[in-house]
């Protein structure tokens, strides 16, 4: 991409409005626009990285098994009032009436929904174990949005449903969701601790919430420190392996981690002193075992092996990729900018042509940039007519990994140079040496 092409409308100064880094961030490098209280637009620069992390959670909802579908954003209220939830739901639900007058809402979950779907086709366990996804918009009214898209009214969710023939069965598609959440985070170079939610009513302790710790974080978490080093599930790890993934749970919920709704000061205080984490944290995840709650009330039935019906046990799994953007943001940033991990950036790296117009420059500029394409690096092409000093002020701002600089006294060598946004280290070397290296480390 050019950016004399790309619409990356860069803020000068910082928005008043942004209390927190991520959302000042977002807002000044044109990632996102408010279009009214909690509603954002994003932009290009925004929709790339969003469209990386959905990538990721993709891939790895689907290593598990679980089938992606979409269902819409509306809603009918008749499905809401079988599982009784019409009107326990309260304001946070935006309800609207078609011109027909019928009652519909904007989904703030789609629990109802996915059940009538089951519940339409599946009748033998033979098709169980059934994982159903998607990644889909969701409205709350939420009373108080704020810090741009982290708390939004509107976000997305990706929102996954388990079912299963009994409990047994549901506690593994449990763990499966356990562990690809563990492998999800981590690849998006985010540490996500699991600690122990509220289940409300149905009770038992399946429910966590996959947090980070982050200063600017919403919730009050303690957690044991030994989180911190645990090993993350391989590429390689079997999502069929009962055995397996469960040793992953225990491990993972082995030491002490709790928010502040759950917390137990009498437990916390038994954890030696220097191992105790308390800190803010952002919930980026959140995984649900609710048995037979949605099953039960809108008839959710199989035939089971011995012949009798049985009402299927299900689980949910949220994960919030607009929530999940900032979050990454508020972990990896310095005065500068954002300092994006390679695996969601927006582009591979940033090509500095720091004098367009000189002809030498210029051409060592469209050979980088053809050739590093042609090779699969995504490479943004700063060829506007900007002083040096502020392509590099935007280039450090949008935090892309890498930065190859041509300027006319290392061209006039052959010379590029490659600078590192993280470390900024600098390294001068042949275009070809650079190209080279550039793919290489892709
Ligand atoms: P919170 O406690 O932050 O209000 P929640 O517990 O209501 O969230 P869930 O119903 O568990 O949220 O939703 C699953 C995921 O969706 C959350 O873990 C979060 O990542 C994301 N999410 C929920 N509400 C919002 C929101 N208002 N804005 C952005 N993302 C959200
Ligand atoms: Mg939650």
């Amino acid at each position: 991409m050019r950016l004399s092409r790309f619409f990356m409308p860069i803020l000068k100064e910082n928005p008043k409005e942004a209390e927190i880094v991520s959302h000042r961030l977002m807002l000044r490098t044109g990632m996102i626009r408010q279009q009214s209280s909690g509603i954002y637009t994003w932009l290009p620069l925004g929709k790339r990285v969003l469209d990386k992390v959905n990538a990721i959670v993709r891939e790895e909802q689907n290593r598990t098994g679980a089938n992606e579908l979409l269902m819409p954003t509306l809603q009918s209220a008749e499905l809401w009032q079988e599982s009784g939830r019409y009107d326990a739901y309260g304001k946070e639900m935006l309800r609207i009436k078609d011109r027909q007058d019928r009652p519909m809402l904007y989904g703030p979950t789609n629990e109802e929904m996915i059940t009538d779907v089951f519940r339409s086709y599946v009748k033998s366990y033979r098709s169980l174990p059934l994982n159903l996804y998607h990644i889909q918009l969701k409205f709350r009214d939420e009373i108080r949005p704020r810090f741009g898209t982290m708390r939004s009214r509107e976000f997305l969710m990706k929102d996954a449903y388990s079912f299963d023939l009994d409990r047994e069965g549901a506690e593994h598609a449990y763990n499966k969701m356990f562990a690809a959440y563990l492998r999800t985070f981590s690849r998006m170079g985010l540490r996500a601790i699991p600690m122990r939610a509220d289940t409300g009513p149905i009770g038992g302790n399946l429910s966590h919430e996959f947090i980070i710790l982050a200063e600017t974080g919403e919730s009050e978490v303690f957690c044991h420190k030994d989180f911190l080093g645990f090993d993350i599930p391989g590429e390689d790890t079997n999502f069929d392996d009962v055995a397996g993934l469960k040793k992953i749970f225990d491990k993972w919920t082995s030491r002490y981690a709790a928010t502040s709704e759950m917390h137990d000061e009498a437990a916390f205080n038994e954890v030696a002193e220097g191992d105790r984490v308390s800190a803010r944290g952002i919930e980026v995840g959140h995984i649900f075992y609710f048995g037979t709650k949605y099953s039960e009330a809108m008839g959710a039935k199989v035939l089971g092996p011995d012949g009798k019906e049985h009402t299927v046990h299900m689980g949910s799994y949220g994960i919030g990729p607009t929530r999940l953007v900032p979050a990454i943001i508020e972990a990896s940033h310095d005065d500068n900018g954002i300092i994006w991990p390679k695996s969601i950036s927006p582009f591979d790296g940033v090509i500095i042509n720091m004098k367009a117009g000189d002809a030498a420059c210029d051409a060592a500029c469209e050979t980088l940039y053809s050739k590093l394409g042609a090779a699969g690096f995504d490479a943004l092409l700063d060829d506007t007519d900007d002083r040096a000093g502020a392509k590099f002020a935007s280039a450090d701002l949008i935090g892309v990994p890498v930065q190859i600089i041509v300027g006319p006294r290392s061209i006039a060598n052959g010379e590029v140079e490659l600078k590192d946004r993280k470390t900024g280290e600098r390294e001068t070397m042949s275009v070809e040496a650079a190209l080279n290296k550039l793919i290489a480390t892709k």
